[in-house]
């Protein structure tokens, strides 16, 4: 057998240098680095426009833009949100100073269970956080009624869901805010970088006085206990030229998906998750959940693919729930978790990314597949 290269999971696709050249030029001219310039600009109205949405307002991180959102929405006590993702999600509660009550997911997307909602609810509960985790749709109909049933807010963490359409358009419509991450694994990336999507002028405002340090906006004065979340020019020039070749990425990301769906079809004991249909989705990860019918247990299947220099990923493990900072609160409980402790013992993210290329993804489903042989 030839010798390969080791594959990760995930690997940037980054445009021709040169083509960067003029933007980098084009900022040392104006000599204006950040703060609003320019490219700042130019990349939140283009995002608007390729995304479908009203409003966008740009971070330097998706952490940092999580932190703001909730801010924003002015949250207090407790807010409802999901064990299976990055920790990042609820770490985002804890700068709040809000209690996250984990409630479990749904067996077959991953996402919260919007069936498991209502019950976590208490008096002190003031907002959802769900995240449509893999970039596939929670349910956000159920979720959008018993947020108006219950008068709570929801927060998307979108950290996954660049470009996710659904049958009414953009995913990241729904709820009150929805937040996305453009660090540099994500499927769309200004190295780091992160946005928040609201749905008006006034949210847009308050969020963007929020991440430049609650000043007002002539500068005068400060009226919030803002942070410092601002995105550079660079950041954002480097965002614009990945916006135009994003087409074309996210069709070799849908072939290798189609081309993994199809490859391992017939193998027992392997469940590829349905994401959104393959037109509508991003195809940002290609998570297979190994079942007990499975001849490998999942770290015997994980470790052979290593051996053979395939690196997948065993995201989310560790549980939200179970790290240290979150395993003392109630909601943490295995006993109140049981479909995500089952579920996060079972996936492997495979290697997707748009330069992978197909001889690459035939030998990994040779090697999933062989092993079921
Ligand atoms: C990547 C990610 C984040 C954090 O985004 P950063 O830009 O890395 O700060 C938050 N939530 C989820 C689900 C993520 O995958």
């Amino acid at each position: 057998m030839k010798k390969r290269d080791p594959i990760f999971v995930t690997q940037p696709a980054l445009p021709a240098l040169d083509d960067f050249i003029p933007y980098l030029r084009e900022i040392w001219d104006s000599r204006i680095l950040t703060n609003g310039g320019s490219m700042h600009q130019r990349l939140e109205r283009a995002l608007c426009e390729y995304l479908g949405v009203a409003h966008v307002s740009l971070f330097c991180n998706g952490t940092q833009a999580l932190i703001t959102a909730i801010q924003a929405a002015g949250l207090e006590g407790e807010v409802i949100t999901t064990p299976y993702s990055f920790v990042a999600t609820a770490h985002s509660l804890l700068w709040n100073n809000l209690r996250p009550v984990f409630v479990d997911i749904d067996p077959d997307t991953l996402n919260l269970d919007p069936a498991r909602i209502e019950a976590a609810i208490t008096a002190r509960t003031t907002a959802i956080m769900p995240v449509h985790c893999y970039g596939h749709p929670c349910d956000v109909r159920a979720i959008q009624q018993i947020a108006e049933r219950h008068r709570l807010k929801v927060i998307y963490d979108a950290a996954h869901a660049f470009g996710v359409r659904d049958e009414a358009g953009s995913l990241l419509q729904h709820g009150d805010m929805a937040v996305l991450s453009f660090h540099a694994t994500k499927v769309f990336s200004t190295f780091e970088g992160g946005a928040i999507v609201c749905r008006d002028e006034a949210t847009k405002r308050h969020i963007d006085q929020l991440k430049n340090f609650g000043l007002s906006r002539d500068g005068s004065t400060v009226e919030f206990t803002g942070n410092n979340g601002k995105l550079s020019e660079v950041h954002a020039a480097f965002g614009l030229l990945q916006l135009q070749g994003l087409d074309q990425a996210l069709a070799k990301r849908r072939l290798i998906d189609q081309r993994y769906r199809r490859g391992l079809a017939g193998v027992r004991g392997i469940r590829c998750i349905d994401g959104v249909g393959e037109a509508l989705g991003n195809h940002a990860y290609f998570p297979i959940l190994v079942g007990a019918d499975y001849p490998l247990q999942r770290d015997q299947l994980f470790e052979h693919l290593a051996a053979h220099g395939i690196n997948g990923r065993r995201y989310f493990q560790p549980l939200i729930s179970s790290l240290p900072m979150y395993r003392q609160d109630p909601s943490s409980s295995a006993d109140n978790l049981p479909v995500a402790h089952r579920m996060v013992e079972q996936v492997i993210c495979l290697p997707i990314y748009p330069d992978l290329d197909h001889d690459s993804v035939d030998f990994i489903i040779e090697l999933v597949a062989g092993a079921a042989a």
